[in-house]
């Protein structure tokens, strides 16, 4: 058997202003030997695959990995020349098995479904027997273009996404049993006509990725996805779909994926988003009596597109005179550079965040010292590795801000540590993250808070503004199935 493996990865976030291009992909990842380098996110499951291929004597042959922070579309050359480099290689080396790690919310100008548009490509090359199996992030859209070109396609199912390796090797064992012509796979979805954010690590979803896996490997069930959906994208196919994978029975997929739809619609007063706004969350640290309580700031999550430079927090803040708060990462790579310059130590003053686009506030003007610059930091996701440049820990006489070089969101309180900011003093923690800062930071805190704050990811599902599909998904209408 030949196995060809690849990795094309963002999430686009269509309602930033920020495109994406040659550097941002660049400044993450573009690479042909991802399994010589550390694992991240989108390449672990490329290390699990050669791993398991070449237990078993087969031929690995490794195409393009390339991944970018997700922002805003990605440029139409830039997309196509990954892709064509990856076609190349499947047309030159005519594999048994493809398989690919993508996001799954891809969207470049012209193509708003890049990766169903990447799968239609190759299987025109390899014909309609070869394997194609797609490891995709559960934020993504899962188009009919994905579904009737990819073989199998399997999601993480943990939002925080701790699990890919684990899915990775999942779908390696059903592309080997589907070449070797042990099964024969059929994919089946269901719309939940939902759109909300999922997490996984808390009841009610806690169960319901439990049942997904209890599922699996009975009555010819074999994987069970859920896919979440990006909000934050117009696409025609945003929203919540489940996906089953029976071996030859296309009725029991069905009929598995309608269940599992109808699982998630009973869960979902559970599943609904009741976050309190900065000043109630502020408040919250005020009356507590355990330390450093974690407050989210969700709506500027780099993770969904964001420039992770809003200020509404800061503003609150300093509106305040709070103290001994840690709070960031905020992007700002020309900041870092002057505080390089500036060296550790030195006092000066800074205008911080809201230089990208409105949803970002206004910039705060703010009078610090420079406690800390450290290059090549990286943080921990599950077992992965994500980067974030040179850190600067600004110290504003009480407020701690880390500011970093490359943009990314807050994965885990490390950030602070690594720069020398005593979390133990601290009262709060507001990392800008949805939901994937959640395992590290629930370790240290007595309270985590998810907040309902302003900015291009805002966690409220009713107000975003669609224009490709309808409004009749829940919670933006209670009853879409009327
Ligand atoms: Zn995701």
């Amino acid at each position: 058997m030949k196995l060809l493996i690849a990795c094309l990865a963002t999430e686009t976030n269509t309602f930033s202003p920020m495109p994406t291009g040659q550097l941002a992909f660049e400044s993450v990842m573009v690479t042909r030997e991802a399994t010589k380098s550390t694992a991240n996110l989108f390449t672990a499951p490329l290390h699990e695959w050669r791993c398991m291929a070449e237990d078993r004597g087969w031929e690995v042959v490794e195409s393009l990995s390339a991944a970018a922070q997700p922002a805003g579309n990605t440029v139409r050359a830039v997309y196509e020349a990954f892709r064509d480099e990856i076609l190349a290689d499947i047309e030159k080396h005519q594999p048994d098995v493809l398989l690919m790690s993508m996001h799954g919310a891809m969207v470049a100008d012209g193509y708003d479904d890049c990766e169903g548009d990447m799968m239609s490509r190759a299987r025109a090359i390899m014909g309609p027997d070869k394997v194609i199996g797609l490891e995709l992030d559960p934020h993504n859209h899962l188009t009919r273009a994905m579904l009737d070109n990819a073989t199998l396609i399997i999601n993480f199912k943990e939002y925080p996404h701790v699990d890919a390796p684990e899915r990775a090797r999942e779908l390696f064992v059903m592309a080997a049993d589907a070449a070797e012509g042990k099964t024969k796979p059929v994919m089946r979805t269901h719309d939940c006509r939902m759109l909300t954010i999922i997490e996984t690590m808390k009841e009610p979803a806690k169960t319901y990725v439990q049942a997904m896996k209890d599922a699996e490997g009975k009555d010819g069930v074999l994987s069970v996805s859920l896919t979440h959906g990006f909000p934050w994208a117009d696409v025609a196919d945003v929203g919540a779909k489940t996906l089953v994978i029976a071996d030859g029975n296309a009725d029991k997929a069905a009929s598995a994926a309608k269940d599992f739809a109808d699982k998630l619609w009973d869960i979902r007063e559970g599943l609904r988003m009741n976050y309190p706004d900065i000043p109630a969350a502020l408040d919250i640290v005020d009356a507590a009596t355990e330390f450093p309580v974690t407050l989210a700031d969700m709506g500027d999550n780099a993770g969904g597109g964001a420039p992770a430079d809003s200020t509404f927090f800061l503003q609150e803040i300093v509106k305040r005179g709070a103290k001994d708060i840690a709070h960031g990462v905020f992007w700002d790579p020309v900041l870092v550079t002057m505080c390089q310059d500036a060296g550790v130590g030195a006092r000066m003053r800074v205008r911080l965040g809201g230089k990208i686009c409105k949803e970002s506030g206004d910039a705060v003007d703010l009078e610090v010292t420079v406690r800390a610059i450290r290059e090549n930091m990286t943080q921990k996701l599950g077992e992965s590795d994500m980067p974030m440049g040179t850190g600067v820990w600004l110290d504003a006489d009480g407020v701690h801000l880390v500011v970093s070089s490359v943009r990314t969101q807050n994965f885990s309180p490390s950030v602070y540590t690594d720069l020398g900011i005593n979390i133990d003093e601290m009262r709060a923690l507001i990392p800008k993250s949805t939901n994937h800062f959640y395992q590290n930071f629930e370790r240290i805190s007595p309270q985590v808070i998810h907040v309902r704050t302003p900015g291009t990811v805002t966690p409220d599902m009713t107000i975003i503004p669609f224009t490709k599909r309808d409004g009749n998904f829940w919670p933006k209408v209670e009853n879409p199935f009327n």
